[in-house]
């Protein structure tokens, strides 16, 4: 493996009081990580240095372009002071799946995982421990090519970010307003929904502007061809609980395959309960409602855990789920995974890695 290189920062930032509000992707740590990537040489000169502006010319293909990929994830102070990451490996894995689908060159996963525990190691004291706080890290990659011309980078660059956040909803796990979107579509099978990828979250934000206008918290996604089949929630998966079956849309290249989606349906196939990914239609789900059998509805992803959805809306049917309540089940799902990220519930399935 490659040695990384650290510079500690002469001038450390003051952190965070205790307690004081950390608005989400606002403040950044003392330290971030970087490598180069040079068509011929590969991934090279990994280091670590002081947080600060990166020089690139205006011509760098991904301002232009987008080719750029990222990651979320968190690191939790325990409650025992230790410092864990929720399966930083499948972060890894998916950041490389998005890399294949944008022509960016792939990295040693296992290397990265260290270099993310050797950064979050060094900037240790800026994990909060607040309730519900945490460290969100973020890896990107970017093409950085002074060409304007359409093609893959030949130099990128591989950075990781660190921001100490707050409870992603202060005033605790309160059910959301969501609308079905029918003007916009995020994604179609064969794009790039499945990636990470800068182009979706520009592609989201016409549709997420004016949602939050109408005092709605983000919009359903349905499939961008027929407009039918559900997809996910803004930066959520999404399930459903219809009589005592739960379901969430299956992965077929649109929407992103979530860490917290795939440790739901582990979780609750691990306590026996019947969880199905198919396809799903918004007329099955307004059905379901119509005739009381759609008991919870909830999204899933790193930022907020689990984000329940008390009240649907779909043209002019409004669905009110759970009487816009937590359900059980959402509920036993935020406590388990919580749980098991604050170090505060036996990690019985081995997601958790210590940070050093
Ligand atoms: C990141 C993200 C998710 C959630 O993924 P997690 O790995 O659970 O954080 C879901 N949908 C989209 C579009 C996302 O960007």
């Amino acid at each position: 493996m490659q040695e990384i290189k650290v510079e500690l920062t002469k001038n450390p930032k003051e952190k965070p009081a205790p307690g004081a509000p950390l608005p989400f992707g606002t403040i950044f740590t003392d330290h971030m990580f970087i490598m180069d990537y040079d068509l011929g040489q590969g991934w090279h000169d990994p280091r670590i240095v002081p947080y600060g502006p990166i020089e690139m010319e205006p011509s760098a293909m991904c301002l232009h372009y987008g080719q750029s990929v990222f990651e979320g994830m968190k690191a939790y102070r325990a409650v025992d002071g230790r410092i864990l990451l929720f399966r930083p490996d499948k972060n890894m894995a998916r950041l490389n799946v998005s890399n294949d689908r944008l022509c960016i060159p792939q990295i040693d996963e296992k290397f990265a995982e260290k270099a993310i525990e050797k950064l979050v190691s060094i900037d240790r004291d800026w994990v909060p421990s607040g309730e519900g706080a945490s460290l969100y890290i973020r890896p990107f990659i970017i093409g950085v090519d002074p060409h304007v011309g359409v093609h893959p980078a030949h130099h990128l660059m591989f950075m990781v970010i660190c921001c100490p956040v707050g409870a992603y909803y202060p005033e605790g796990l309160n059910p959301v307003k969501i609308y079905v979107e029918k003007n916009y579509v995020r994604a179609v099978r064969g794009g790039m929904g499945y990636t990470k990828t800068a182009g979706n979250y520009a592609a989201s934000l016409k549709a997420q502007d004016e949602a939050e206008k109408q005092d709605y918290t983000q919009v359903l996604w349905l499939d961008g061809v027929e407009r039918k089949y559900i997809e996910e929630v803004g930066t959520m998966n999404v399930f459903f609980v219809i009589d005592d079956e739960v379901v969430t849309p299956e992965l077929q290249g649109s929407i992103l395959s979530g860490i917290t989606r795939m440790s739901c349906i582990d979780m609750m196939r691990h306590w026996g309960m019947k969880v199905t990914e198919r396809k799903i239609s918004i007329d099955e789900v307004a059905r379901a409602a119509q005739e009381g059998r759609l008991k919870e509805a909830f999204g899933s992803g790193t930022a907020a855990v689990i984000s329940p959805i008390g009240h649907l809306k779909w043209g002019d049917v409004v669905m009110e789920i759970n009487k816009g309540e937590i359900g059980p089940v959402s509920q036993k799902l935020y406590d388990t995974l919580t749980g098991i990220q604050w170090g505060k519930v036996k990690d019985e399935f081995g997601w958790t890695v210590e940070v050093q």
